[in-house]
């Protein structure tokens, strides 16, 4: 018996020693993929004067909605980017799979060689690449050329809104690794929650409850858990005083309830993950300046973009990854 529970234990310790293993190497992959990305968008800067937080933009907003919509093929490859077949052979282009720059070039397609092969292959990063900034490039080069451009080729305002907001963040800080999280409320103050998403809501209304509910005491900092740029930030009639982040996983943060803003803080601004934004309160349910109908708490709700539409769903589980990871990362400095 004996003997076996150590056989047993082998196994199982070897098993999450493989674990760890694969992850580590899983993540110098995406590291090294992350640099190679960024090459190129450098590259086609270089080529096409467009910047590089621009390509970077799109194909990051391509990247996110093709893990969540089954109408679009994944792209293999390191750029996301995905040219609809129409668009990139041209309108009226009998070849609807033209890869032939000329005869592209003639149908007025997008498609262009950017690998140098002589062919304009939409499978090919370097000629996608290419082409997506070729096209932006016939615009201009300011910010709003650029939205035009992007208007003119998504034909949806929050797509546009969207980008030019990854835009921003990767403009602001130089890089494409904006990775990392933080519980909303600093751990150190008292706080606690429970699972509530989707239940009838307690105060007014008939709309299900779309967030978790974090109560704490009046007046604690409420921290951006995500990078991300402030896209709403004001009264709103349920939420009170709030502000709404959209994180470049095209997820968009919702602090709502608050006492008070943080003064430096302003809508189209960038926020990195333990930003304070505001203060904990009981704002809303009435007009403007309304409080004290419930206790103090903040109202945390999460809502993804999938490039059509933007649906809530359940911060729970990832606020409790967060805290758990952010309360690792304390023991680990200790
Ligand atoms: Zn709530």
């Amino acid at each position: 018996m004996k003997k076996l529970f150590g056989f047993l234990l082998f196994i199982i310790v070897f098993f999450l020693m493989n674990i760890q293993e694969a992850k580590a190497v899983e993540q110098d992959e995406r590291e090294q993929m992350t640099v190679e990305r960024m090459h190129m968008f450098q590259h086609m800067e270089g080529l096409t004067g467009v910047p590089w937080y621009y390509l970077a933009a799109i194909d990051q907003f391509e990247r996110n909605i093709q893990k969540v919509r089954k109408d679009i093929p994944g792209k293999k490859g390191i750029i996301a980017i995905t040219v609809p077949t129409r668009k990139w052979s041209g309108f009226l282009n009998p070849m609807q799979y033209d890869t032939h720059p000329s005869s592209i070039l003639f149908f007025n397609g997008l498609g262009r060689d950017g690998s140098g092969d002589g062919k304009a292959d939409p499978e090919n990063d370097l000629d996608v690449l290419y082409s997506m900034a070729r096209y932006i490039s016939e615009y201009g080069f300011t910010e709003d050329d650029v939205r035009i451009a992007l208007w003119e080729y998504y034909k949806r305002d929050k797509t546009v809104e969207i980008i030019s907001e990854f835009a921003k963040l990767y403009r602001t800080f130089q890089t494409l690794k904006l990775e990392g999280h933080v519980f909303p409320i600093p751990l150190n103050r008292q706080y606690n929650y429970r699972s509530t998403w989707g239940y009838a809501r307690g105060w007014g209304g008939r709309r299900i409850h779309e967030g978790t509910d974090i109560f704490a005491y009046h007046g604690t900092p409420v921290r951006s858990t995500s990078y991300g740029v402030v896209e709403v930030m004001g009264w709103n009639r349920y939420g009170g005083w709030r502000v709404g982040i959209r994180d470049l996983d095209n997820i968009y943060h919702y602090y709502a309830h608050l006492s008070r803003f943080n003064k430096d803080l302003k809508e189209g601004d960038v926020v990195k993950p333990g930003d304070v934004i505001g203060y904990v309160g009981s704002s809303g349910y009435g007009s403007p300046g309304t409080s004290g109908k419930f206790p103090p708490h903040l109202h945390y709700g999460m809502y993804k973009d999938n490039g059509i539409k933007e649906w809530s769903f359940d911060p729970y589980p990832r606020l409790k990854a967060w805290e758990r990871q952010e309360k690792k990362r304390k023991r680990d400095k200790k």
